[in-house]
């Protein structure tokens, strides 16, 4: 019978490793999928940061523009001024200099206002950049760790499964199948070590001669409050 208890924690043990093999091939593609999705959106961010930066360079370059052609416009017409014959004439050339200088102050106006914008912009498009440098380093190398992991999963579980078996084959049918109908009920623990004269499981104290005939193990002790089998662990 102790031998049997010893296979039972055995069985225990690689079940426990299935269930997190199981688990993680579950959870890793799923993992992987979050980490592409949120560097997704971080490079979209930036993208639309950049977006907004170059509109507003060349937004710069658009008023400079204006700006130079109201510059010159000015100077032709103030030196038509002293071209000019009669007094309608000269009135009609003031009024042109006026109106280029209305649009050269509302030139100068939007210009500030464009660079001020392109001052603030800059330093927070450097900063995302930085950051998204960062967090693409880290989700690479966090998801080449998650692909490596999830390559090696189906052969680790081809192990698992060939040891289950082997250690399944020594132990009885109906020991086996009680052994899987507790599993079943306890969250995939069916076998539990005494730890501190308490079940491993539930770690309800155990009365002093349950401990001393799961030490003996010379019988089947389950565990009266949550009926997982006990097993004394040599250890
Ligand atoms: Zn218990």
């Amino acid at each position: 019978m102790k031998e049997t208890m010893v296979h039972l924690l055995e069985l225990q043990e690689v079940d426990n490793a299935l269930d997190e093999l199981r688990r993680a091939r579950e959870t890793y593609p799923r993992r992987i999928d979050e980490l592409r999705r949120e560097l997704e959106e971080e490079r979209t961010t930036l993208e639309e940061l950049k977006g907004k930066l170059q509109e507003l360079e060349r937004q710069k370059r658009h008023y400079e523009r204006e700006l130079r052609r109201a510059q010159d416009e000015l100077k032709k017409h103030k030196a038509r001024l002293y071209e000019v014959k009669t007094n309608r004439e000269y009135d009609a050339v003031q009024q042109e200099i006026e109106a280029w200088e209305n649009s050269l102050g509302q030139n100068e106006e939007v210009l500030l206002d464009t660079m001020a914008a392109i001052e603030e912009l800059t330093p927070q498009v450097a900063d995302r950049e930085q950051a998204y440098a960062r967090s693409h380093e880290e989700k690479q190398e966090e998801m080449g760790k998650l692909l490596d992991k999830l390559g090696n999963l189906e052969e680790e579980l081809e192990e698992h499964l060939k040891r289950r078996e082997e250690i399944a084959g020594r132990i009885g049918q109906r020991l086996l199948a009680t052994y899987e109908r507790i599993r079943q009920g306890r969250g995939g623990v069916a076998v539990v070590p005494v730890t501190r004269e308490a079940c491993g499981g539930c770690f309800s104290q155990l009365p002093p001669q349950v401990v001393v005939e799961v030490r003996r193990g010379s019988r089947l002790i389950r565990c009266e409050y949550c009926g997982r089998i006990l097993v004394w662990n040599e250890e």
